[in-house]
């Protein structure tokens, strides 16, 4: 067969441009750079981004997270205009994969080479978009530097039809160099657009798909590289109260779903704290939260599409004055007092989340648990971050 294939010129000339394209899609080794351009250390975890498909150039499946760092950038040598370019693998893996224990470890390794490290302008960590989101989110919370950290994925594989890989890592580069960067916190890159980690969502699977809602926009990436127009308000980078370096494990925090003819769930062990997404709770949820808050389990609850302001309470607020019994005390309203229920003290208060998603409302308060149980000291949090 192979013999037959070589019968023509025609044929010789196809497979050597076959060959040829395969070959310049294969990774070079690391391109001059330009010692003058700040440094920036990419930090792969997985995803898409590094994905390969078995039929490159198809539509067809992939597997994420096959591409190693150093393959990510090679591909794309238009990098080294912009930067110098480190790598490291912290994992090669799909982001469902993802779990607490490497946030912590994420983390930690980002807050302490932007520490270490003064020649470091900033950290891109690629990411499968999967749960892209959170990983942004808690090292938004808790990186503890102003440089810029850009997060990165990509909807396509690096060897599918047009992947946007390669173009939202240049993008991420550019953003990671400019000085209008510092300050604003952790940033998602995708698309051309520029992000804030607290706002930051997926809402479907195709290009385009990392929204920031009402919020979370804080600028775009042009030709002529990124224009910044908003930046966050709420607590984050070098601001944060989150210092993980003593921390060893993250608080077990519980996601649930509040809807209608709900009934609330039943833990054999129940967690130190639960997220509910909730527009309102029907009464048998309420009693399960409520007996639950008695029982010391935090309860937080957040919008299911994460867009509540009004229902925050302030703790430090001025209360109203606590209600006293209007009724006339008689013989008779003490006969029945004697046969009532004594009232149960109030339970501890339930925290509200604003303006957050479900899972990132679950992150926060993972991270306040690790500083207080005071669900009144937990809504500050809410409030601050
Ligand atoms: N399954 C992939 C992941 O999250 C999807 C992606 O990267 O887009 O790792």
């Amino acid at each position: 067969m192979t013999f037959a294939l070589f019968r023509t010129p025609l044929r010789l000339v196809a497979l050597l441009l076959v060959s040829t394209v395969a070959l310049s899609a294969q990774p070079s080794g690391p391109a001059k750079t330009n010692p003058r351009l700040p440094k920036v250390l990419l930090i792969a975890t997985g995803g898409t981004i590094a994905g390969v498909q078995d039929a490159p150039g198809s539509l067809g499946s992939y597997r994420a997270g096959t591409l190693t760092a150093e393959q990510i950038i090679a591909s794309v040598p238009e990098l080294t205009r912009f930067a110098q370019l480190e790598t490291e693998q912290f994992s090669n893996v799909p982001s469902t994969s993802i779990t607490p224990a490497q946030w912590l470890a994420l983390s930690k390794r980002v807050e302490k080479v932007l520490k270490d490290r003064d020649d470091l302008a900033g950290v891109i960590v690629t990411h499968g978009t999967d749960r892209l989101e959170e990983t942004a989110f808690f090292l938004y919370l808790t990186v503890r530097s102003d440089k810029p950290v850009i997060v990165v994925g990509a909807q396509r594989p690096a060897t599918g039809i047009s992947p946007d890989g390669p173009i939202n890592l240049l993008a991420a580069v550019r953003v990671a160099v400019a000085p209008q960067a510092v300050g604003k916190g952790v940033m998602v890159v995708m698309d051309d657009r520029i992000i804030s980690a607290r706002e930051v969502r997926k809402i479907y699977q195709r290009t385009g798909g990392f929204s920031g809602g009402e919020m979370g926009m804080l600028g775009v990436v042009g030709g002529n590289g990124p224009d910044f127009l908003f930046a966050p308000t709420r607590r984050h980078g070098e601001d944060s109260e989150f210092d993980l370096r003593k921390v060893d494990s993250l608080p077990r925090v519980a996601l649930e779903y509040s809807y209608p003819g709900g009934t609330g769930p039943r833990y054999d062990s129940p967690p130190a704290g639960i997220a509910v997404a909730s527009n309102g709770m029907t009464r048998a949820e309420s009693e399960v939260y409520t007996a639950l808050r008695r029982a010391g389990v935090v309860v937080v609850t957040v919008f299911a599409y994460g867009d509540n302001m009004s229902a925050s309470r302030d703790p430090d607020a001025p209360r109203p004055e606590p209600r006293t019994d209007p009724r006339p005390v008689t013989p008779d309203s003490m006969r029945a007092d004697s046969t009532r229920v004594p009232p149960q003290p109030p339970a501890p208060s339930m925290v509200s989340a604003q303006h957050l998603t479900p899972a990132k409302a679950r992150i926060l308060l993972m991270l306040a648990l690790t500083r207080t149980k005071d669900p009144l000291e937990i809504q500050r949090y809410f409030l601050r971050y």
